[in-house]
């Protein structure tokens, strides 16, 4: 949470790292966008945090359990560790107003555009929001992500709607490839600045950072 915390990329579930599906319960319905994949291993490489932020009102609707959200869950964790990366976190909201489950159908802190999983996981995790994005399909994940205090970006697939309305003023990407490359840039580009900084600081005379160390600041 504080400014001297991890950078973190949140990332939706449906629609954003997997396939758009309605309410996918099963692994079979969970089918990875396999170009993401590059993308999130060198963000894993230079030490940022991926975490996973997903409603699952399918559990309050009674559509699915939440031990059937944890094993579809399972098996995208387990594909994304065969490719060799491994997410930090994963994060669900099984809450809705108008859910089956009594227990389950209430106005809760954590379903988005609530921000309450990108607070809960940036306290465990030690995260600086300010330094972290916030990557979704649906303008509630963007707003979720605004009122976190990350920077977001939309995925939008589609051409014919207004993207920048729904956006909310954030980023638009046209994939979530595409938003991942825009957070490395960026990411990459304020490690240069920090390196640039501490270069500056050292009296003359003192080794500087060699070339290449660059790699893993930020
Ligand atoms: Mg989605
Ligand atoms: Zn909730």
């Amino acid at each position: 949470m504080t400014a001297d915390g991890r950078a973190a990329v949140f990332l939706d579930r449906d629609g954003t790292l997997t396939h758009p599906r309605h309410y996918p319960s099963r692994p079979a319905d969970l089918v990875l966008y396999d170009d993401v994949v590059p993308f999130l291993l060198r963000l894993q490489r230079r030490g940022v945090l991926l975490i996973v932020v997903t409603n699952q009102s399918g559990i309050a609707r009674g559509l699915f359990s939440e031990h059937e959200f944890e094993a579809a869950q399972a098996s995208v964790d387990q594909r994304l560790a065969g490719l060799g990366v491994r997410l930090d976190g994963v994060y669900h909201c099984p809450h809705h107003l108008e859910g089956s489950v009594p227990a389950l159908s209430v106005r809760c802190s954590c379903r988005k555009p609530e921000p309450g999983m990108l607070m809960r996981a940036a306290a465990q995790h030690g995260v600086d929001l300010r330094r972290s994005w916030m990557i979704g399909d649906a303008p509630t994940d963007v707003e979720a992500g605004h009122r976190a205090g990350c920077r977001c970006i939309l995925v939008h697939r589609a051409q014919d709607v207004d993207a920048a309305a729904a956006s909310g003023g954030s980023l638009v990407a046209a994939s979530t490839a595409e938003a991942l490359g825009h957070v490395l840039r960026m990411l990459e580009a304020e490690g240069e600045v920090v390196a640039a900084v501490r270069r500056t600081a050292l009296a003359p005379g003192e080794a500087g950072l060699a070339p290449g160390t660059t790699e893993g600041l930020g």
